[in-house]
C-alpha cells in the first residue's frame, strides 16, 4: 500500500510547522490581540486588516460540494505554480531524486525540478501525441519520485490514454500527478472521481483557465489526506490572499456563469478549428480537448513574429520536441478569432 509518509524527505518528517494563536482559538467574535494586526483598519475602503484563513476552510468546503470530493482532500495553493513547486519540496531530495516528465509538455514542470535540483527523466509522447508505456517504464528507478502526465497536454492539446494512466497508476509506487488544467474543455470526467482508489494520485487544476481568475492566481491538488497533510505543513501559512478566497469563493457560486463561458469557448473553438484548416500555410490543425489549437504551419516561425508585427500575439512552439512547425493558438472571443484569421489571410 502507498504511503506518502514513507515517500516523504526524511529531513521533513520531524519537521514542527508555523502555528498561529488562530490555530489553537477558532472564532470570528473576540479581541484579537495575538497577531500585531492593525486594529483600526485599512488605508482602503475594505478592511484587510485581518490575516486570512491560513487553510480557506469555507472555500474548500464549497469546492468540495461542486466537486464532489471530501473537503480534507483538497490542498490549495498560488496558482498550480505553488502545489507544482510544494511536490518538489516534499518528496523529491535535491541532487538524489527523479521525476518523469512526458515532453512535450507544460514547461513549469522542469523549471521547478530544476529550480529545487531534482532530475528530470524526459519520456518523449509517442508520435499521436499518447504516453509511451514501454518508455515510461524503462525509464523508472527507484530514486523516480513522481510521474507528471499533463491531460488535456499542453503544448498538444489532446487528452492523454486513460488505460496507460490507469496502469501507471497502479504499478508505480511513487505519485502520479495529473494536470487537469483544460479538463472543463474535455469530454471526459476528472480523475479526481478516482482518488479514492489511488492514494498515489494527485489531480491539478486551476482557477486560471476556464473559471477565468488567472490574476487571482489560485490552483487545487486534489490528493489522498496524507499527502494533503504534508502539503500543508511545508506551505506557507497565510498563501492565499484574503481577496483571493473572497473572490473566488463568489465565483464558486456563480457555477453557471463558468459553464455558459465553456459552452461560448466550445462554439469558437469549432469554428475557429475549421477556418484554420482552410487556410493555405497550414499544415496540420492538431485535434484539441483544450481551449487552444496546436497548429503545424510552413515557415512557423516567420508566420509568429509577422503576426507580433500585428499585435496578434500567439504561441511559438515550433523549436519544441515533436512540434517542429508548431504554433500554439489559443481560442479567443469570436471577435479575436476573426482578427487572427485575417491577419494570416493577408500574410504571403
Ligand atoms: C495554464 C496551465 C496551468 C495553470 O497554472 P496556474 O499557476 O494555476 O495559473 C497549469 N498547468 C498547465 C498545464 C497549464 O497549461
Amino acid at each position: 500500500m502507498f504511503d506518502p509518509q514513507k515517500l516523504l524527505r526524511p529531513h521533513l518528517k520531524t519537521l514542527v510547522p508555523y502555528t498561529s494563536a488562530r490555530d489553537e482559538y477558532k472564532g470570528d467574535e473576540g479581541v484579537f490581540l495575538d497577531a500585531n494586526e492593525n486594529p483600526i483598519g485599512s488605508i482602503t475602503e475594505e478592511n484587510w486588516n485581518r490575516y486570512p484563513d491560513p487553510y480557506q476552510l469555507s472555500l474548500k468546503a464549497k469546492l468540495a460540494e461542486i466537486k464532489g470530493v471530501d473537503s480534507n482532500q483538497i490542498f490549495l495553493g498560488n496558482g498550480s505554480d505553488e502545489p507544482i513547486d510544494l511536490i518538489y519540496r516534499a518528496f523529491c531530495e535535491p541532487g538524489n531524486d527523479e521525476v518523469i516528465i512526458n515532453a512535450p509538455t507544460y514547461g513549469m514542470y522542469k523549471v521547478s525540478a530544476d529550480i529545487n535540483n531534482v532530475s528530470v527523466k524526459e519520456v518523449l509522447l509517442t508520435d499521436k501525441f499518447d504516453l509511451d508505456q514501454g518508455a515510461i517504464n524503462k525509464a523508472i528507478s527507484d530514486k523516480t519520485k513522481v510521474i507528471w502526465i499533463c491531460s488535456p497536454n499542453n503544448p498538444t492539446g489532446n487528452d492523454l490514454s486513460i488505460e496507460i494512466t490507469e496502469s501507471i497508476l497502479k504499478s508505480f509506487n511513487g505519485l502520479v500527478v495529473i494536470d487537469e488544467a483544460y479538463i472543463d474543455f474535455a469530454d471526459r470526467p476528472s480523475w479526481i472521481n478516482r482518488l479514492n482508489e489511488f492514494p498515489n494520485l494527485i489531480v491539478l487544476q486551476t482557477m486560471s483557465k476556464a473559471w477565468g481568475l488567472a490574476a487571482l492566481r489560485m490552483g487545487i491538488a486534489f490528493c489522498s489526506v496524507g499527502v494533503r497533510t504534508i502539503l500543508d505543513k511545508i506551505k506557507a501559512p497565510y498563501n492565499l490572499s484574503g481577496l483571493t478566497q473572497r473572490t473566488v469563493l463568489d465565483s464558486l457560486k456563480n457555477l453557471d456563469k463558468k459553464e455558459e463561458m465553456v459552452k461560448q469557448l466550445l462554439l469558437n473553438r469549432d469554428q475557429l478549428g475549421s477556418e484554420l484548416e482552410s487556410l493555405e500555410g497550414v499544415v496540420k490543425v492538431y485535434p484539441t480537448d483544450a481551449n487552444f489549437f496546436l497548429v503545424k504551419m510552413i515557415n512557423a516561425r516567420e508566420v509568429y513574429l509577422r503576426l507580433i508585427e500585428k499585435k496578434v500575439i500567439l504561441r511559438d512552439r515550433s523549436g519544441v520536441v515533436l512540434c517542429e512547425g508548431g504554433i500554439r493558438i489559443t481560442v479567443g472571443t469570436e471577435e479575436e478569432n476573426e482578427r487572427l484569421i485575417k491577419e494570416l489571410k493577408k500574410l504571403k
